[in-house]
């Protein structure tokens, strides 16, 4: 393939992900996107609770006892003139660092806000999260369909708390019951909502211009008048779109509609894929890639184990920062310093694994993974490279695991380091005993980590209190200084499932005396991989 068309193919990827809080529509807006996408016949089949269908991301029985998504998946589709990635993240408040490790991988996002709530605390969180790197946010006001909160309040609100200016593309009409659809301020016409089709791209009835009596024929003439003053309002209150700001992060266009109804979605798919950005540059610690330069890399932000009950494998998720992957190419495995060849990648066009011929910068692969491949990991055609900004965060919450069966010591020490390295859990062994404490950020880690055990390794593994509150990663540039550190404070070190060295505190208080006691130790909250 010539440079130019490896350009054009880039240049043609959207990669992004949906942030929300947990019911505002994430799961009916991904169905809808799909749909739009043409990558499912019908909407309803991503996730159905309790209707016996199950999402196509749905891959692990607790989640379907749950109805919450612990997993992260790739969806890949086309529409209009782009190839769009759209990366799920998981919407429990638990996982945060898969989410959060999910985010270094797109280059935008798209908030779903539930316009009856307004910002809620996940959003919140999430946005923080989006700010660390300014990534480009686009909004969707759902659920139209019932009655919402002034439009005019909930962009206040969008402004003040999540500190981002505001520029409405779309207007409703009413809401709830009389819900009539949209004014589109750039196209200047207004879509009218049809309830009940939700299943179906509709058929819509445009009205073009504010002034258009057939408008007032079509929402009645109380709605239309009231149209026209709030877009007067609006026009003179709120922000214009303006592309710049929205790439620095800071103005996000705001779109209305109802996901259910599935009305509304395709303006702001229209409106994200026209605006959002091309596959974005990274950093690595000795300098920045783009996605045009002419050499392939990547890096690894989620390891995933048996997506697929009958393959029985794990995948390592990676972002292609730069060029092309071909089938059979070789590629060097930075961490490790070894070239392997990789002849069956995986794509996820519409949720279904395919073996990928070729991908670009911008798109996801999944690489088979035995065990070699650590989250963060960086992938290149020769050159020395480690990307930057993948982080581990220290867990909050600490339990010893122990054995049922205490002959499977081996399968359950394997299980664990394997866990930790997809970042599910994290272990630590502490250095004066035997002991297989577990740490976590969020508390349903622990039930998953006890069910994939007994899944995936055969292994029956209970919990039990530990006398440990909280952990840090500790280094020391003087050797000598860190070996009498070692020897002092034995009994509270560990290693952790990439065999680095953390202090372990039983309280907080232990934890500042120790720092104050050894200040040339330095105690860290994250590490990166
Ligand atoms: P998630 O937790 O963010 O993935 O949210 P879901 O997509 O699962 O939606 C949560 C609930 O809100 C479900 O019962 C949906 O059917 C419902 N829902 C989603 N979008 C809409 C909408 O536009 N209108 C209405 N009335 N309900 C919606």
């Amino acid at each position: 393939m010539s440079n130019s068309t490896i350009a054009q193919e880039i240049a043609k990827r959207r990669t992004f992900a949906i942030i929300s809080h947990p019911d505002a529509g994430k799961t009916t807006i991904t169905e809808k996107v799909l749909l739009h996408g043409q990558a499912i016949q019908s909407a309803g089949t991503v996730k159905g609770r309790g209707s016996g269908q199950h999402a196509k991301s749905d891959w692990m029985e607790m989640e379907k006892e749950r109805g919450i998504s612990v997993t992260t998946s790739v969806m890949q589709f086309p529409y209009n003139d782009r190839l769009v990635n759209l990366l799920d993240t998981p919407g429990h408040e638990d996982f945060s660092e898969d989410t959060y490790r999910t985010l270094t991988a797109v280059d935008s996002c798209l908030m779903v806000i539930d316009a009856a709530k307004g910002v809620e605390d996940r959003t919140r969180k999430l946005m923080e999260v989006t700010r660390l790197r300014d990534t480009p946010i686009v909004t969707f006001m759902n659920k139209l369909d019932r009655d919402i909160r002034d439009p005019m309040e909930l962009l206040d609100e969008v402004e003040t708390e999540l500190n981002i200016m505001c520029a409405p593309v779309s207007w409703p009409i009413g809401s709830g019951k009389l819900f009539k659809g949209v004014y589109h301020l750039h196209r200047d016409e207004t879509i009218l909502y049809q309830s009940g089709k939700g299943h179906t791209i509709q058929e819509v009835r445009i009205i073009k211009g504010l002034d258009n009596p057939e408008l007032d024929e079509a929402v009645g003439d109380g709605l239309a008048e009231q149209l026209r003053e709030e877009l007067e309002l609006v026009m003179g209150a709120s922000h214009e779109f303006d592309q710049e700001l929205f790439l620095a992060g800071e103005l996000t266009p705001v779109f209305f509609g109802t996901a259910l109804g599935n009305f509304g979605v395709d303006h702001m798919l229209d409106g994200l894929t026209e605006w959002a950005p091309a596959p974005q540059p990274r950093q690595t610690q000795e300098r920045e890639v783009t996605a045009a330069d002419d050499k392939f890399s990547g890096f690894v932000f989620k390891i995933q184990a048996n997506m697929d009950p009958r393959h029985r494998d794990r995948i390592a998720f990676m972002r292609i920062v730069s060029g092309q992957y071909t089938q059979g190419m070789k590629m060097k495995h930075v961490r490790i310093g070894k070239t392997v060849s990789i002849s069956d990648a995986v794509t996820f066009m519409a949720g279904d694994r395919e073996r990928a011929e070729e991908a670009f910068a911008g798109d996801i692969i999944g690489l088979h993974n035995h065990g070699t491949i650590q989250i963060g990991d960086t992938f290149t055609q020769g050159e020395e490279l480690k990307f930057t900004g993948i982080p581990n965060f220290a867990p909050e919450l600490f339990r010893r695991i122990r054995l049922r069966d205490p002959l499977k010591q081996k399968q359950l020490l394997k299980g664990l380091v394997q866990l930790s390295e997809e970042g599910a859990v994290q272990v630590f062994r502490p250095l004066d005993n035997n002991d297989l404490i577990v740490g976590a950020v969020g508390v349903l880690q622990f039930d998953v980590v006890v069910a994939r055990l007994k899944a995936e390794y055969n292994v029956d593994a209970l919990y039990e209190s530990v006398n440990v509150s909280t952990a840090r990663w500790v280094y020391g540039k003087d050797a000598k200084k860190l070996d009498e550190f070692q020897r002092k404070v034995s009994a509270n070190l560990a290693l952790d499932g990439g065999d680095n060295l953390t202090y372990i505190a039983p309280t907080m208080v232990n934890l500042n005396l120790t720092q104050e006691r050894y200040p040339d130790i330095q105690f860290s909250k994250t590490r990166e991989h």
